[in-house]
């Protein structure tokens, strides 16, 4: 079990929900340091409350401006800037990072912390699906764990115990999103509040809207092929409006075992937590009987074209996921800033990969810079 914790992004939604867990084991947990891109004030709280003295702060410029050394307790160490959170993540004191930035800054202090030799708790979607070879061979030359959170990988991680012999397919589960049910028509004219109107899940803005485009189980079924080493065509997805059911394991006699739990992010943050025992009292568990019925369909592949982008990523490999992630990075922050509609995420993204120029260097250098070209090339559409 892990015992000295830094947490990246603890002012957003997984850090919200690992802090509730951790608040109700302050006897087995001690977070050494925590990070965040510009919300100094609630960082601050948290730092109060956690008796934490490392903190990393991206936004130098902010904290400069606003003097935000003055919210903190005495004698709190500060990382600053982009560079702070690789800082953090080298720091000797923890034996494990929760990795919860949203965006693709999380990448390269997830690769610190690899190189440091720290568990990985793993909530960012960016580091597997932009650098998901390289984290994973840097986890394997350093004898590193990385534990997903995210609960469809948490579900299958629960389901394999250990090993992936015998396994035929994963099948990864989807709320759908607010615009599950939606006609073509209807999805010309969905607002920013629809799409943050999460059936299911409260979330940070970014992942939602990736849920009611359903590029969120694209990006996750990239991450599924490296986090268990899989090939493109043993990764399929079902709708399940319920969310109870967090994902399945087909292994090759045609047993499936699926992992149920209440709809939180607390399960699987406190699974990796206290990973491999479990926690004791953290939730009441379900009522099948009040639940009553599950159900399961087919994806709607033409009103929902990211998920097929991602499925073509996932097959072509290279570099191609990262300039995904890049193109959706930017569809996503306009159609947030009312930039543009909801059905020109996906036609962004699409034109963007179509036109992309081929491998670059297959490294996490060449990665990166994929990124940082389809971005370009995407707000050039904008
Ligand atoms: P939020 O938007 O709620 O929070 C994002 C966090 O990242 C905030 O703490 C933010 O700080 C911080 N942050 C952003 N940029 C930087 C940076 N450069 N350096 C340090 N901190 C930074 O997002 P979520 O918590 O919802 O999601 C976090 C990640 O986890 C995403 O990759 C998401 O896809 C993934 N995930 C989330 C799930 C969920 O249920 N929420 C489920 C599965 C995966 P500040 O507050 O100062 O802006
Ligand atoms: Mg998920």
């Amino acid at each position: 079990m892990i015992h000295r914790i830094t947490i990246f992004g603890a002012t957003g939604s997984i850090g919200d929900s690992a802090l509730k867990v951790i608040r109700r084991n302050r006897d087995k947990f001690e977070i050494v340091g925590i990070s965040a891109r510009s919300n100094f004030a609630k960082l601050a709280g948290i730092a109060r409350e956690f008796g934490v003295k490392k903190v990393a702060i991206a936004d130098r410029r902010k904290f400069a401006a606003e003097q935000g050394e003055k919210f903190f307790p005495a004698g709190t160490v500060f990382f600053l800037g982009v560079e702070g959170n690789c800082e953090l993540a080298a720091d000797g004191q923890a034996d494990a990072i929760l990795m919860a930035i949203s965006g693709t800054e999380g990448i390269l202090p997830t690769m610190v912390a690899i190189g440091a030799r720290k568990t990985i708790l793993l909530a960012s979607k960016e580091v597997l699906v932009a650098a998901g070879e390289f984290a994973m061979a840097a986890a394997k030359q350093f004898g590193v764990q990385i534990l997903p959170i995210d609960s469809e990988h948490n579900a299958i991680f629960q389901c394999l115990a250990g090993s992936n012999k015998f396994i035929k397919r994963v099948i990864l589960t989807a709320s759908g999103g607010p615009f599950r049910d939606h006609s073509r028509e209807q999805l010309l004219v969905v607002t920013v509040e629809d799409a943050l109107r999460h059936p299911n899940w409260v979330m940070g803005p970014k992942i939602t809207v990736d849920s009611a485009t359903m590029m969120n189980k694209g990006f996750e079924m990239i991450e599924a092929k490296w986090l268990f080493g899989l090939a493109p065509e043993q990764i399929s997805t079902v709708v399940h409006p319920e969310s109870i059911a967090h994902s399945f394991v087909e292994f090759c006699d045609g047993s499936l075992l699926g992992q149920l739990a209440p709809r939180s992010m607390e399960h699987p943050i406190a699974h990796c937590l206290f990973y491999p025992s479990r926690e004791e009292g953290g939730s009441r568990g379900l009522d099948l009987c009040e639940i009553g019925k599950l159900t399961f369909a087919e994806p709607n592949r033409e009103l929902f074209p990211c998920l097929g982008l991602g499925e073509t990523c996932l097959r072509e490999g290279g570099n191609l996921a990262a300039a995904l992630l890049g193109a959706n990075e930017v569809a996503v922050e306009a159609f947030l800033a009312r930039k543009i509609a909801y059905v020109d995420i996906g036609r962004i993204i699409c034109e963007v990969l179509s036109t992309y120029p081929g491998e670059r260097e297959c490294t996490l250098r060449g990665a990166l810079e994929t990124i940082a070209h389809a971005r370009i090339h995407a707000q050039a559409l904008l």
